[in-house]
């Protein structure tokens, strides 16, 4: 459940909606042990993939980014700045 910006130091929470910058991410389902260890049958029917949803408030999404790789989760990076005039 979206609640809050995906910055820890900010936190703003997301309660409009129409505000800041959505960010969808696909992950792939890791299965443990223990469900690998069922019955293929019931294995089959179980999500192989979800999607993470992750949100950032205008301030922060002005000057950040999320990315996602498979070791670290998501991420936030900040964006490469224009230089000021
Ligand atoms: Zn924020």
């Amino acid at each position: 459940m979206l609640s809050h910006c995906e910055n820890s130091e900010c936190s703003r929470p997301s309660l409009q909606l129409g505000q800041g910058k959505l960010f969808m991410v696909e992950t792939k389902y890791v299965a443990t042990s223990e469900e690998l260890a069922t019955p293929p049958v019931s294995y089959a029917r179980r999500r192989t993939r979800r999607v993470e949803r992750y949100w950032l408030c205008d301030e922060c999404a002005r000057v950040s980014t999320l990315v996602h790789d498979q070791k670290h989760g998501v991420t936030m990076i900040a964006l490469p700045q224009p230089p000021l005039r």
